[in-house]
This record gives C-alpha cells, structure tokens and sequence, in this order.
C-alpha cells in the first residue's frame, strides 16, 4: 500500500515534472521566436530601449566607410549594455543574430565603430560620464580620476584641472573618448615616458560576455532553452578588471580594438598638471640629424615633458603647422625648384612642464637640452602656454581646417610603427607616395620606447632589438574639389601597399596603428605571435563574435540568421 502510494505520488511528481518542462520550453520557444517578428528596431528586445539609426551611426571621420546598422542604443548605464550583449549571445537558433559596435567619438579611419546590419552602441550616452577624481593620502602620488567610457578627454582634463590635476599620457587630439583611445592604445609625446594610454590605466568597468558553464545555464529557465533548444553561450556582465582583478580581461580590452567587452568606466592615474609648457620648435635639414635628437630627447625623461617631430614638406605645411605654435618663426627654407628635386625639412618639437609662475626654471632646462641638440641654427622657437592650450592645440587646427572645409572630408590616414632599424628605408618608401604641393595635412614622426608598453595587453608593437620604435603618422585630408573618390581610393590602395611591404616578414617589422586590416588573414599576420592569445581572448570573452564587426576580424558566428 505504501509502496503503490509512493510510486502514484512519484509518478505525480513525473508528471508536474513533465508537464513544468513543456510549459517553460514553450515560454522559452515563444521568447525565442519572438524576434522573428520583428518589424522594427525597437520591438527587438523589449526592455532593451534601441533607436532608429541615426546617419552618425554610419559615419566615421574618415569618411571612406559607411555601413548602415539596424539600430542604435544610447545606454544610460553599463547595465543596459549588459542587458543587450546577453540577448545577443546566445548561441540558441532562434535567438536574433546581431553585431554590435561600441561608438565613442566616431573618429575611426575605416569603419571600425560601424555595424552593418547590427547594433551601434553610442557610448557618449552612458550616466554617468562625469568624471569622478579622488586623492588618497593627501598627496598626488595616489591620485586617479574614475571616468565614463564615453567621456572625451578634454572633459576629464577640465575636471581634474580644477583641482590642479591631471592624467600623464595622452592624445594629441582631445575629442577622442577614453573608450575608443583605449581601444586602441592612445599616444602622443608623452608616450615615450609614460607609455601610451593603455599603459596608463588602473581598472576598468566592462562590460562583457561571460561563457555560462553549464551548471548556470541549468538552473533556470534557461534550462529548457539548454534542454529543448539548444546551449547558452553567454550573457552579458558588468565586471571590474585590473592587474590583479580579472587580469585577464583587463588586459584583453586594452588596445583590444573593441573585440571583448565594451568599457563603461576607467580609473586613471593622475599627476600633478603644471600651471604652463615651455613648448619648443627646433628645424633641420636632416633626417638623420632629425632622429638622432630625437632619441637624445627621448633618452632625457627626467629633463623634457614631450617629443614629438613632423616632416615639412613645402610653404604650405609649414604655415599650416604654425597654426596653433603661438610664436613668430622666421624660417622660410629653400624647398627647391618644382620641376627639381624638392628638398624636405623637418621639425623637432618638444616640451617641458613649467611649475614656476614667475621666472622659469623650465627656460633654463631648455637652454640645457638645446644645447645638445644639431638643429639649423638659429631656428629654434620657444614660447610659454598654458597647459590646457598646449594639450589642446589641435583645436586651433580643426578650427582651421574646418573653416577651410577640409575637416568633413575623406582622410584617407597611414599609422605606421616601425623600428629604428627599419626608419630610413620607411621614409623613403613613404616619400615616393607623396608630392609635394598636393599633399594637405601633417606628417607626424616621433619616436617611442617599446619598454613602455605593456605585452600583456591587446595592442601590437614591432620587435625593436634597441627597444626604439618610430610612428609615422601621415594625416591626410582630401578636398573632395581636387580628389573624388578614385583618388582617395588611389590613395588607400597605395598606403596598402607601402603599409604591406612595410609589414612583410623580411620587410622592415613594422607594424599598423589604426587600421582595419584588408581580411582575416592579414590579421593574423598583423598580430604574428600574439595571434593565438588574441584568437583566444575572443572565445573566452565573445564566444558568439557580436563585438566589433567593423574591425572585420571575427565573421560572426552563425551569420546566416543575421537581422
Ligand atoms: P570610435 O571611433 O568611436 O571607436 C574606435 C574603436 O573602439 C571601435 O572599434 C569601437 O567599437 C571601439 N570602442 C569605442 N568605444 C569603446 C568602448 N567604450 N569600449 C570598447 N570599445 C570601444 N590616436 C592616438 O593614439 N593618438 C593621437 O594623437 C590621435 N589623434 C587623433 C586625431 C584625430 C583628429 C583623429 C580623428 C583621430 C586621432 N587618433 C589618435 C585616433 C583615435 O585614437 C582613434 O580613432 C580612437 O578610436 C578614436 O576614439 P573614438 O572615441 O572616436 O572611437
């Protein structure tokens, strides 16, 4: 009697058991099919607020790429973004198929915040983008600023100027957002002392795909989905990381090219901000001249501030360099005849904080430094600016440029890292692309110390045996009147090939900084040793591929039911 009456109660609990099972597997089908109804950007994902695409989504500043995604998000926090990567990541058939690419500032080259046919994520709309500084101990020595992903970094050096902070390495542009630069590595003339931006940083908020082992996955309803559908790869969490916490991920997503997580938050470390610069201008007629002070200046930590170097290559790139340089400059070289051979100058450009108001012991540094140096006496230039002048003095040139319209237009850039071997053979392979006179923009050459780079870290650098990299930056723009869109085409197919041969193994070493690589396959050359890391990194973080279609390195996993 017992016994019947235990096995009627089991046979019950089979049945409830049974019955619980198909309830829940048709919520689990019925939520999973939903999105094959969909009819518009904002029935997809119900609590998941996305928007109509907006013509930005599609746009980039260089201006050579534009895909149209399928929608739009302006995330208020890092939950919503979590929200949206764990809708996306599940590797359920019916579940919907889409990319999604964070948008900071939308200054990419070649689509890289772009998502065709996917979701861009605008980063300037997360709350809060405030900028948050905090100092331990009463000194500087601990100081960091907690900032938003999408913030720009003129907005976090306004904020910690006013307590007379400010972060040590930077871009030379300032409306950039710390999620994009970080994305990519962030340099400028700081770098060759403090690193680039990703060597800069003390923890990050991301938010990112985690894999669900499958004891998560069954414990919930997710379990019929696990059971009548199919597994769950992931969903979206919102994880701090640093060296010590999550390293993994920490060092995934710096100089990660938006590949595994997007940033919400970063914790920079802070130094003193001097109230001025004594920023310096000194003119060669040598390259080798020209790069041999360089690396004098480079080897000076404790002495200058910043380094950086440009090519002039006619009357015109020399008066538009001197925009925004704030003091007189009496040199009018002799570029040669036109027909002739034209003769390139170059100019070496450096810095050195000020911290005394009055009477300035940064003057006599100069004087000190200057006197080591080959340039084409007398042409050296000094002049004192305020700190925030001089880190935003490409302003003056946007200003400049956009007045001219030629700050919308395509720009068709070259990033180019090469070792110190390799820089005089790069220089003249870059110089058989360019004609003088119709080249409109800087040519940027400075050299950076690979010591300062952290290999933990996405981002790649040359080999450099004597630890000395150079970056060629050449910054074109293109007046749409003069260049259609063959010549710019034109333009990119040659950068290819000077980047390609440039990159060869047996080539120079080097290696791009910017670019979104032709195909897959160039990419894994691109990344060399640090492929499989990288090939790894995204199976752990992003196993359905969703993150960062526009870098074109991952082709998302189970494109056929794309949105
Ligand atoms: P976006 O173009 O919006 O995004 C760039 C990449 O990062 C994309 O792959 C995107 O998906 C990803 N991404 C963006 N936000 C996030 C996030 N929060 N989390 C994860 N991934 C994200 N670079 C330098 O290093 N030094 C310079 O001096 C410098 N100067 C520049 C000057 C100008 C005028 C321009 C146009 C660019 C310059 N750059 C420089 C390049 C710049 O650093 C990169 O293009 C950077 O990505 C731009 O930031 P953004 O906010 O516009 O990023």
């Amino acid at each position: 009697m017992r016994t019947s009456l235990l096995a009627k109660s089991a046979a019950r609990s089979a049945m409830k058991l049974k019955a619980l099972h198909m309830y829940a597997a048709v919520v689990a089908l019925l939520l999973c099919s939903a999105v094959n109804f969909i009819q518009s950007p904002t029935d997809v994902f119900g609590p998941v607020a996305l928007l109509e695409p907006t013509p930005s989504a599609a746009r980039d500043f260089g201006a050579v790429v534009s895909d149209a995604p399928f929608a739009v998000m302006r995330p208020e926090s890092a939950a919503d973004v979590a929200q949206l990567l764990s809708a996306l990541s599940s590797s359920a058939p019916r579940r919907p198929r889409a990319a999604v690419a964070a948008r900071g500032a939308g200054h990419s080259l070649h689509g890289q915040a772009q998502a065709r046919g996917g979701i861009v994520v605008e980063t300037r709309a997360l709350q809060p983008r405030a900028v948050e500084v905090v100092v331990r101990g009463g000194g500087s020595g601990d100081a960091y600023a907690d900032v938003g992903g999408g913030a720009l970094w003129v907005e976090v050096l306004e904020e910690c100027l006013k307590v007379g902070l400010a972060p040590r390495s930077w871009t030379d542009y300032l409306y950039l957002t710390v999620g994009g630069t970080l994305s990519n590595a962030g340099i400028s003339g700081q770098a060759f002392k403090h690193g680039p931006q990703i060597s800069n940083v003390l923890q990050l908020e991301v938010v990112t795909v985690e894999e669900e082992s499958e004891d998560t996955a069954i414990s919930d309803l997710c379990f019929f989905a696990f059971v009548f559908a199919s597994s769950v790869a992931g969903s979206g969490e919102v994880v701090t990381c640093s060296p010590t916490m999550n390293p993994e991920l920490f060092f995934a997503v710096l100089g990660g090219l938006g590949q595994f997580g997007i940033i919400t938050r970063a914790r920079i470390p802070l130094q003193v901000a001097p109230p001025k610069v004594r920023w310096v201008r000194a003119f060669y007629d040598s390259f080798q001249t020209f790069t041999q002070d360089q690396e004098l200046l480079v080897s000076m930590p404790e002495l200058v501030d910043y380094v950086e170097g440009f090519m002039v290559l006619d009357e015109q790139s020399l008066l538009s360099s001197s925009i925004a340089f704030p003091a007189p400059v009496n040199f009018s070289p002799d570029f040669g005849s036109v027909d002739g051979d034209r003769k390139v100058y170059y100019c070496i450009e450096f810095a050195v904080h000020d911290f005394q108001q009055q009477g300035s012991a940064a003057d006599h540094v100069v004087e000190l430094v200057a006197a080591g140096l080959s340039y084409l006496r007398p042409h050296m230039y000094s002049v004192g600016v305020a700190y925030f002048d001089f880190l935003n003095r490409v302003r003056m040139e946007e200003e400049s440029l956009r007045s001219r319209g030629l700050w919308d237009v395509p720009h068709p850039w070259l990033n180019v890292f090469v070792p110190k071997h390799g820089v005089e053979p790069f220089k003249d392979l870059l110089m058989d692309t360019i004609t003088p006179g119709e080249f409109e923009g800087p040519i940027l050459v400075y050299p950076l110390l690979t010591d300062r780079w952290d290999g933990n870290t996405s981002a790649v650098v040359p080999s450099s045996p004597d630890g000395v990299m150079y970056v060629f930056s050449v910054l074109r723009s293109t007046d749409p009147a003069r260049c259609g869109r063959a010549c710019v085409e034109a333009i990119m197919e040659q950068h290819r090939r000077l980047a390609d041969e440039a990159c060869r193994d047996g080539g120079v070493g080097a290696k791009q900084y910017l670019a979104r690589q032709p195909s897959p396959a160039h990419w894994r050359d691109h990344f060399g040793s640090s492929w499989d890391r990288f090939v790894a990194r995204k199976a752990r973080f992003d196993p359905m591929h969703v993150l960062g279609p526009g870098q074109g390195i991952f082709p998302m996993m189970d494109s056929a039911s794309s949105m």
